[in-house]
């Protein structure tokens, strides 16, 4: 393997608060013929005003994409076929919603000109085929799906990413406003993503000065954001979108960590969600991350956010070993935390200990 990463990035990026109206003419170009663009969007606009002013044209179509529980492949090859059957092909995916929406869309696009299921193509450049464009239009902020080379699902076997230089948008297009009015809680969950990314980065092994050139920036945003406003505003929403960028772009060049790889085993076992998950964790990684956590808390204490302890309660022996199993299968991550030695840190024993305390 090379020894440094060449990483594909999202081609285009409009950034500001109403430049989702410029959709249309964003799309124009990138129509074919009269096959239509798909616009996914997050079953919470299904009524809400963001649904009338999506630009279609011709054959265009809305589908309203349930994110109540976390993409799987099966959605993914349903959805992808659902599209083959109606219109044979299309132009384009656009995915409009938080992570989920957009990871959605991301895999739909590649499922368009793969062949076989999604859960074929979980794991690391296994994707052979370009997608059919697509765009992602974040509507909460702090995942940094909109610029990552992945999209994370859960198959019949593993949760895991098609993680490939053709998984980056096309386009992003970034607009606060879409950001407006996120209900507190969420917001607040989809933001620690981000700054559990920065503190992941940051304190990680696989560090270096394009990692943290972003990290440290989206870090500054998510300290000024969630510790120095006095209340949350429109200039908020402008930079915790930024900081969802800048975070996504650090761990680009590095990975993330403790908090991600045990997340990942609840996620994985008891279905909670990625942004809840993380918190859930970090709350208890002093050991690891003793500034960050107790920045951490001082931010969950100022927003008046709970976080939900206890959720291990009563599992038994074998569903620890799940969660065990997951989370130790995510190497790279715990080798970015704890260095090339972690097996020896990170034992079975401590991981099941962590585990008992969330
Ligand atoms: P989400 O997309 O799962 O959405 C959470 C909830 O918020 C949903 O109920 C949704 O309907 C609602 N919602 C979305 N926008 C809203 C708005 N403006 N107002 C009110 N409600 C709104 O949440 P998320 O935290 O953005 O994303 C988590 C997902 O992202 C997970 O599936 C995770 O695996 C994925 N993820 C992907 C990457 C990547 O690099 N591809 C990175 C991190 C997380
Ligand atoms: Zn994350």
């Amino acid at each position: 393997m090379a020894q440094f990463r060449n990483f594909k990035m999202v081609d285009y990026v409009v950034y500001g608060r109403g430049s989702f109206n410029q959709l249309d003419e964003i799309l124009a170009p990138h129509r074919k013929g009269d096959t239509p663009m798909i616009f996914l969007l997050d079953h919470f606009f299904e009524g809400k005003p963001l649904a009338n002013r999506i630009p279609l044209r011709g054959k265009d179509k809305i589908i309203f994409a349930d994110v109540t529980f976390e993409p799987k492949t099966k959605q993914v090859d349903a959805l992808a076929q659902q599209l083959k059957d109606e219109f044979g092909m299309i132009s384009g995916v656009i995915g409009i919603g938080g992570g989920s929406a957009m990871d959605l869309a991301k895999a739909v696009s590649l499922m368009m000109t793969n062949p076989g299921s999604s859960a074929d193509y979980q794991g690391w450049d296994l994707v052979k085929n370009r997608g059919v464009y697509k765009a992602g239009i974040p509507t909460l902020s702090g995942t940094g799906a909109e610029v990552s080379r992945t999209t994370v699902l859960t198959g019949p076997t593993r949760k895991l990413g098609m993680n490939s230089d053709f998984t980056p948008f096309d386009q992003i297009v970034l607009d606060p406003e879409l950001t407006k009015n996120a209900p507190v809680n969420q917001r607040f969950y989809t933001g620690m993503d981000c700054y559990i990314h920065c503190i992941e980065s940051l304190q990680g092994t696989y560090l270096n000065e394009f990692s943290k050139s972003y990290g440290e920036k989206a870090l500054q945003l998510c300290q000024h954001i969630f510790l120095e406003k006095e209340t949350w505003d429109d200039d908020c929403d402008n930079k915790l979108m930024m900081a969802s960028y800048a975070g996504g772009m650090s761990i680009a060049y590095s990975q993330v960590g403790v908090a991600h790889a045990v997340s990942y085993g609840l996620s994985y076992l008891l279905g909670t969600k990625h942004g809840i998950g993380n918190c859930i964790v970090m709350n208890h990684l002093q050991e690891y991350y003793p500034q960050g956590v107790d920045e951490f808390k001082r931010m969950v204490e100022k927003n008046k956010i709970e976080i939900p302890v206890g959720i291990c309660k009563g599992l038994s022996d074998e569903q620890f070993d799940t969660m065990i199993n997951v989370s130790l299968g995510m190497k790279p991550l715990w080798e970015n935390a704890l260095g090339a030695g972690w097996e020896k840190i990170m034992t079975r024993e401590k991981l099941r200990a962590l585990f008992e305390k969330l």
